[in-house]
């Protein structure tokens, strides 16, 4: 039935399409190079929509001038360059974006009946990836290059702007150069950096922050953290951190991470993800008093306790009376106390808690999980940069639930 039912669509909507590619134009179609283009009679063109095949015939037209040439009926309809109704590209987009290449184009064929390729999904996926990433460039181009007014009217109580980095496994030669963790010093993988905002009116009876539903959006890409820096800077804009009366940037301790904190938001209240925070004094404890496991267990405790309060001037006091003898052991001992010292205002916790803040980075680790891990960490993933950022692009679009705006914005 659903064979049948399709074939019947498809034929109405050639009927439809004809009318629209060949029908007569009320406006003179202009070139580029502005002289007026002349027709050059029908051309006939097989696309691929969520109905199957139709054929569909429109006009040519030709710049005298220039031999430049248009296709009215193809502008209007979004299948410039492409035999691939926009229907259907949406669809390979979301299935690419979803699962690997081969699974979308099974979900393809199981939901909608339709037959495509695992190549084509990618090829559609990646384009359009890359479509909407130059699409949200350009819009944060315009955002940054507007002059940011403080607003009187501070609408949004806290919003939190938060960014981590995460591995993507890469293909060789996007590898070259790359330093990595391996034995020998290569890489496996190439750092995306991934930023989400949100925002934060409320806290619960015990005084406990509650992120606003739905106020989630992501941006990331494998670039530099500088580059990445105007990325996320530009979401904050977009999101309206002008309209801000409270700022706070969630990360761990990455030099990176503070480096771009400290240029971009200014203002923020920078806070170290407490669970960072405790990983570091526990590996503290571990070098200090590694070789009584009761004793270090205690000291730990203690120690998370004073964090918790904010205390961390306390825990670098003790630390400093108990370094150890061994030079090694000594060295990162005090390489772990100058983080913290180097950190304790970004730890302030209990003041932090005290303000009814979030002080741990789960959005955006949930994020590298969710957003990035999910569909390009499968095991025997290798990628390109190229298709990794844009389906990375894809998806951050996605999970922004910003898709409507992108396809909204080719329509106008
Ligand atoms: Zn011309």
């Amino acid at each position: 039935m659903r064979v049948v039912v399709m074939a019947c669509g498809a034929k109405v909507l050639t009927e439809i399409l004809a009318e629209l590619g060949t029908g007569r134009r009320e406006e003179a179609v202009v070139c580029r190079c502005g002289h007026r283009m002349e027709s050059q009679g029908i051309r006939r063109k097989e696309l691929m929509t969520i109905l199957g095949p139709v054929v569909y015939e429109r006009s040519r037209f030709q710049c005298p001038s220039c031999q430049a040439t248009r296709y009215p009926g193809d502008e209007a309809l979004d299948v410039v360059g492409t035999t691939r109704s926009p229907g259907l590209r949406r669809m390979m987009a979301r299935a690419g974006s979803q699962s690997t290449f081969k699974d979308g184009r099974d979900d393809l064929h199981i939901y909608a009946g339709l037959e495509v390729s695992a190549k084509d999904v990618e090829r559609v996926a990646e384009g359009i990836g890359q479509q909407m990433e130059s699409w949200s460039e350009q819009e944060r181009q315009e955002i940054l290059s507007r002059e940011e007014h403080p607003e009187p009217e501070k609408d949004i109580p806290v919003m939190y702007v938060s960014y981590d980095g995460t591995g993507v496994p890469m293909t060789r030669p996007e590898l070259a150069g790359v330093k990595g963790k391996q034995p020998d010093g290569t890489a496996k993988t190439r750092e995306a950096k991934l930023g989400c905002v949100f925002i934060q009116t409320s806290v619960d009876e015990e005084g406990f922050p509650i992120r606003d539903p739905e106020t989630t959006s992501f941006v990331g890409a494998i670039e530099t953290a500088e580059t990445f820096g105007w990325r996320i800077y530009g979401e904050a804009r977009r999101r309206g951190v002008a309209r801000a009366r409270r700022v706070v940037v969630l990360g761990d301790g990455a030099e990176w991470v503070k480096n771009l904190a400290e240029m971009h938001f200014p203002q923020a209240i920078s806070i170290i993800d407490l669970y960072h925070a405790r990983e570091h004094v526990s590996q503290l404890c571990r070098i200090l008093f590694g070789s009584d496991e009761k004793w270090m267990e205690r000291r730990r405790q203690r120690w998370w306790g004073n964090l918790d309060a904010g205390q961390v001037e306390k825990i670098i006091l003790q630390a400093r009376h108990v370094l150890p003898d061994n030079p090694e052991l000594r060295k990162t001992a005090v390489a772990e106390i100058q983080y913290l010292d180097k950190n304790k205002e970004r730890m302030r916790y209990a003041e932090f808690r005290a303000q009814g803040l979030f002080v741990g980075s789960g959005v955006v680790e949930a994020g590298c999980k969710t957003v990035i891990g999910q569909r390009l960490k499968q095991s025997g993933m290798e990628w390109t940069l190229r298709g990794a950022n844009a389906i990375i692009a894809l998806r951050c679009m996605m999970k922004s639930n910003r898709l409507e705006d992108y396809w909204e914005s080719r329509v106008a």
